[in-house]
């Protein structure tokens, strides 16, 4: 889908972290799509085992040569400095300065990404092909950055429903200049949003939640405990807008409803995907699916991280987002809150025996044949299995049929009485 594209593409240039300045501009952007607040969790706050460090923000950094050109140069590319980099002023060797300096020699032409955020230290990433390019001389080294109390900046969109019973949507949004991870996150969730806000009326209050990965996940947790008991369904959205292959990983529940309802949204979509056990280890649903909250919690992904080699490298730049597969990464999204909004467990009202169905109407379908067929089939199944114990998905797995047709006949009982939801 384009419009996701451009959206990632307008994000792109900005140089996030987990705190600061280009955090906040990333939830502006989202702000100005979807109706965004935030919050400032204060630099010193514990969360849990950890601490919100001191805000970092940048203005300029670069390593020039003896005749004062900028050899490497963070307006060229983000990934250049080490995100979190303390300041620094000096003028050094090369074989000083190369310690400092981090490639891939077996991708000699991207440049990696790393941080330091929990040790002040600082450094420089280049590819390969130029660090072993650079002579022997003085180069002056600068990174005008700040470390300063301040704030870590969370983003969250939500959106009310008949219910308070929530549906947690979780991206994180610190990574700068790589777009598969995780700007993809961010236009999916963002899209998924604006769905879901055009919609009549909803049965869950779905919660978006955009934050630095790991400290800001926990962070939130914190900041929400005694809010965490009404989370129904949760799902991560991470590296979703690569060509390959969906991926869906499961919560630590492992068959909580939403890994259900992925795995019929998945499987019945007849396209090529896997499904994954719960590790503790990945995004942030190792966050969400710690023993302490084990929320059902579960990870969309396509190509898993660490699983491509552009991951964590100026390689997961534009190019490597399909629109394509945005848009199929949405779709999978929207049919899976479908469904969690349709299931439910009904009881049948008229248990004793088939009740009369085409005195009440419900012989006189639209559509073929085959169609009108399958709803009569369906009509049966779901005042068979609606004994409180079963619900809609689980009537739809049962008979081959299509949950929204199962949802459809489910609705046409109900009108006429012969179907209560279950409580
Ligand atoms: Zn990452």
């Amino acid at each position: 889908m384009k419009e996701m594209h451009d959206f990632c593409a307008g994000l792109y240039p900005i140089l996030r972290s987990i705190t600061g300045d280009g955090l906040r501009r990333t939830l502006a952007e989202i702000g100005r799509h979807v109706p965004l607040t935030t919050t400032e969790i204060s630099s010193g706050r514990a969360c849990f085992d950890w601490t919100i460090p001191r805000e970092w923000n940048l203005r300029d950094a670069y390593v020039a040569n003896e005749r004062g050109e900028r050899v490497i140069d963070v307006a060229r590319h983000n990934l250049h400095v080490v995100n979190y980099s303390v300041p620094v002023r000096a003028s050094m060797t090369l074989d000083e300065l190369k310690p400092r300096l981090h490639s891939l020699p077996d991708r000699p032409d991207w440049i990696p990404y790393r941080t330091s955020y929990y040790k002040d230290d600082w450094g420089f990433c280049l590819t390969h092909r130029q660090k072993e390019s650079l002579p022997p001389g003085r180069y002056e080294v600068v990174i005008d950055s700040t470390l300063q109390p301040g704030g870590m900046t969370l983003g969250e969109v939500v959106l009310p429903g008949t219910s308070d019973e929530t549906v947690l949507i979780s991206t994180h949004t610190c990574h700068p200049s790589l777009a598969n991870d995780n700007l993809s996150g961010m236009a999916v969730a963002v899209w998924l949003a604006k769905h879901l806000a055009s919609l009549p009326q909803r049965r869950y209050t779905y919660r978006f939640v955009f934050v630095p990965g790991t400290i800001g996940a926990i962070a939130w947790l914190a900041h929400n405990e005694p809010q965490l008991v009404r989370i129904r369904h949760g799902l991560v959205l991470s590296g979703v807008g690569d060509a390959g292959q969906i991926h869906y990983k499961r919560s630590r529940q492992e068959t909580a409803e939403i890994d259900q309802v992925m795995q019929y949204v998945l499987e019945s979509s007849g396209e090529p995907h896997t499904i994954m056990p719960f590790i503790p280890y990945g995004y942030d649903e190792r966050q969400y699916c710690s023993p302490g909250f084990d929320l059902p919690v579960g990870c969309l992904m396509r190509t898993p991280f660490g699983k491509y080699p552009q991951y964590h490298t100026s390689a997961d730049n534009l190019e490597l987002l399909s629109p394509e597969a945005l848009g199929d990464s949405l779709a999978k999204c929207i049919a899976a809150v479908e469904i969690l909004e349709g299931n439910r467990r009904y009881v049948n009202l008229n248990p004793k025996c088939e009740p009369l169905l085409g005195k009440r109407g419900l012989y006189s379908t639209t559509g073929g044949e085959n169609e009108t067929k399958q709803f009569q089939m369906a009509l049966l199944w779901v005042l068979s299995y609606s004994d409180g114990k079963h619900a809609l998905l689980d009537i739809a797995k049962r008979a081959e049929i299509p949950f929204r047709t199962i949802k459809a006949a489910a609705d046409a009982l109900e009108k006429v009485e012969l179907l209560r939801p279950a409580q």
